[in-house]
């Protein structure tokens, strides 16, 4: 089978790591992929909305399988491109149609969806600059801390939780009058703030079928003890202690079945991964938010505990066979620690040398903001630069290797957090 991947950070060379690993893997493409995933397939700089050189790249080299790895992509409708052509419509991709990935795309239209399904969720309103001053109310009279989302992909950026209601009002009106994040604040959802631990659940469907894979919990502030600016994630660990037997049995009872049958009854064409972002509350799962697509770095530790071959999942998801489909998860605990540019999320330095990655056996080492440079140096280029994944028999061994491998890669004004896995940690000890 020939496979490409779309995307070019860790969690695709997460992706292209496993694949590589299959014998139904014949040749493996990733466009435009890093210098990580260059060592175990072949990049293509192809930009991953760039549909038309997509196509044509997936004609001439008989794709036979298309991963997606980042949302974009499909909330511009990647999906429904390939199956309006002809010549693509048999090659099976791994993501939802436009339609399905609005799940992630609006955050109003994944609210009213849960609400449709009694699917549990924050109680929530949306307003536009329309009915501005109805919002204004609602926040005056609404509990503290409050919660502000755009509507729209911000990057992980759009959410604010205001401490006081003067702080949500001026926000709110930040939003809808002076566009904060752009068209992606034209709307405003407005929910119940949800007091609790976070976890992600992933999940892989047909449209019919599901299977959950391992959940992970990951690390969203730059700084340590979940201080400072929000970033595209500094580290994640699988499996969370608290996500097993009652727990997870809900979630699979409240929130997997009633979203895939809600999809279904829609007659919305979903073939690919639900990530879904939860807060236990007391033992009682809400949904924070679905994503349509894995997470980065969390893929960084769910696909090392996936002891079968990823492919056959993969292919079944695309062609519709998933409830056939065995898989496996291994006991084992996977940590990933991101090593970042000093500076992220904010202004920071590329083109530093890496130094030292030959040198980790403990660990693997994923690339995500990497390139080779003219001289064949591998160098940063970008916030995120590489994820070392740990694996062990405990949370503290998993952890053990990820920091091992850490202390042997080196570039200029590195940075990653030390705490890591230590909240998870102080869970099991209580
Ligand atoms: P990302 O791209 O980081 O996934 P996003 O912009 O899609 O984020 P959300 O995931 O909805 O937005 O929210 C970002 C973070 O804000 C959550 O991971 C969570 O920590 C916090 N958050 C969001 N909604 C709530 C809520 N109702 N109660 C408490 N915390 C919340």
């Amino acid at each position: 089978m020939n496979i490409l991947i779309l995307g070019s950070g860790g969690r695709e060379h997460a992706f292209s790591w496993k694949i590589s690993q299959s014998n139904q893997c014949n040749k493996l493409f990733i466009a435009p992929g890093n210098a990580g995933t260059a060592a175990v397939g072949q990049n293509v700089p192809i930009g991953v909305n760039d549909f038309e050189a997509i196509a044509e790249f997936v004609k001439t080299n008989s794709i036979d399988l298309v991963v997606v790895g980042p949302e974009d992509p499909l909330v511009n409708g990647i999906s429904d491109y390939f199956k309006a052509d002809d010549g693509l419509n048999h090659v099976g991709l791994v993501g939802p149609s436009k339609e399905g990935a609005q799940l992630e795309g609006s955050k109003d239209y994944s609210k009213q969806f849960m609400n449709r399904y009694q699917i549990p969720t924050a109680k929530s309103q949306t307003f536009t600059k329309d009915n501005l001053d109805e919002g204004l109310n609602y926040v005056t009279s609404h509990p503290l801390p409050i919660v502000l989302k755009a509507d729209g992909l911000a990057s992980g950026k759009g959410v604010i939780i205001a401490e006081t209601h003067e702080h949500a009002r001026e926000t709110l009106k930040e939003m809808l009058l002076d566009a904060k994040f752009g068209e992606a604040s034209s709307r405003v959802v407005i929910e119940q703030f949800l007091e609790g631990i976070e976890l992600s659940v992933f999940v892989l469907t047909d449209g019919e079928n599901y299977k959950i894979l391992p959940e992970a919990k990951d690390y969203k502030r730059i700084g340590e003890h979940d201080k400072g600016l929000n970033t595209g994630g500094m580290g994640a660990v699988s499996p969370v202690p608290f996500a097993k037997g009652d727990f997870i049995r809900k979630v699979e009872e409240r929130v997997v079945k009633p979203t895939v049958a809600g999809l279904k009854k829609e007659g919305i064409d979903y073939k690919g991964f639900i990530f879904i972002g939860l807060m236990n509350m007391n033992g009682d799962p809400y949904v924070i938010e679905y994503n349509v697509r894995m997470g980065d770095p969390e893929t960084q530790v769910v696909l090392p505990r996936i002891d079968s071959d990823l492919v056959d999942l993969l292919s079944a998801t695309a062609n519709g066979t998933l409830g056939k489909t065995e898989f496996s998860v291994s006991d084992d605990t996977a940590t990933t620690v991101v090593m970042v540019s000093g500076g992220y999320p904010e202004s920071y330095a590329k083109g530093h040398e890496i130094n030292g990655i030959e040198h980790v056996t403990e660990a693997t080492v994923f690339h995500a903001g990497t390139k080779n440079g003219e001289n064949g140096q591998l160098q940063t280029s970008g916030g995120r630069v590489l994820a070392v994944t740990g694996r062990g028999n405990s949370v503290a061994n998993a952890l053990e290797n990820s920091y091992n491998g850490i202390g042997k890669i080196t570039w200029q004004d590195e940075y990653h957090r030390r705490d890591i896995g230590q909240d998870i940690l102080k869970l099991l000890e209580d």
